[in-house]
């Protein structure tokens, strides 16, 4: 039997942290060609990525990645395939500011076993935001949803963020796209 405890004795050692989630295709990260990735190589930051992440992790942010990589259940891609761009992605920050990512391989109508049924953890289910705020906890950290905010590109991030009942603002906005245009 396994038990989720945080690694600290007591309540005594918590912080209490608000959470940045964020989605990574479209919202943090893109291909250069503008195609889906198709290697980790393809990969390159969006504007103001690192400066924002690290401007809202200094005010004490937790920063949780939610991607859904549904490319797997379809055989288009591998876990690892998704390990290695994640890794590729990091290295492209100077500093990176990233606490915590987790993916949501599956989809219904996927061909790949055992990913090829519904999960509740692919957005606009929110089951990979219970997955950050358990990870934190295991880590000392209590999220406070109530001042956390998800960002992303998509329907289904708003819908994750909906379903969370927690704040959301589309990526261009966050990352002040527009502005530079
Ligand atoms: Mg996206």
């Amino acid at each position: 039997m396994n038990i989720i405890q945080p690694h600290r004795n007591g309540d005594s050692g918590f912080l209490v942290s608000p959470a940045l989630c964020i989605d990574l295709d479209g919202t943090i990260r893109k291909s250069k060609t503008g195609r889906h990735i198709e290697k980790p190589e393809d990969i390159v930051l969006l504007p103001n990525v690192e400066a924002t992440l690290w401007n809202y992790k200094n005010q004490g942010y937790y920063i949780c990645g939610c991607t859904n990589q549904g490319g797997v259940a379809h055989g288009f891609k591998t876990p690892a395939d998704n390990v290695a761009e994640l890794e590729y992605m990091s290295s492209l920050f100077q500093r990176n500011p990233i606490d915590f990512i987790t993916f949501a391989y599956h989809m219904d109508d996927g061909k790949i076993f055992p990913y090829n049924m519904r999960s509740l953890l692919r957005k606009p289910d929110y089951g990979m935001l219970v997955q950050c705020e358990v990870f934190a906890w295991q880590k000392g950290i209590v999220i406070d949803w109530g001042k956390s905010l998800f960002v992303g590109d998509r329907p289904e991030d708003k819908g994750c963020a909906d379903a969370a009942r927690i704040r959301f603002q589309w990526a261009k906005v966050f990352f002040k796209w527009d502005a530079e245009r």
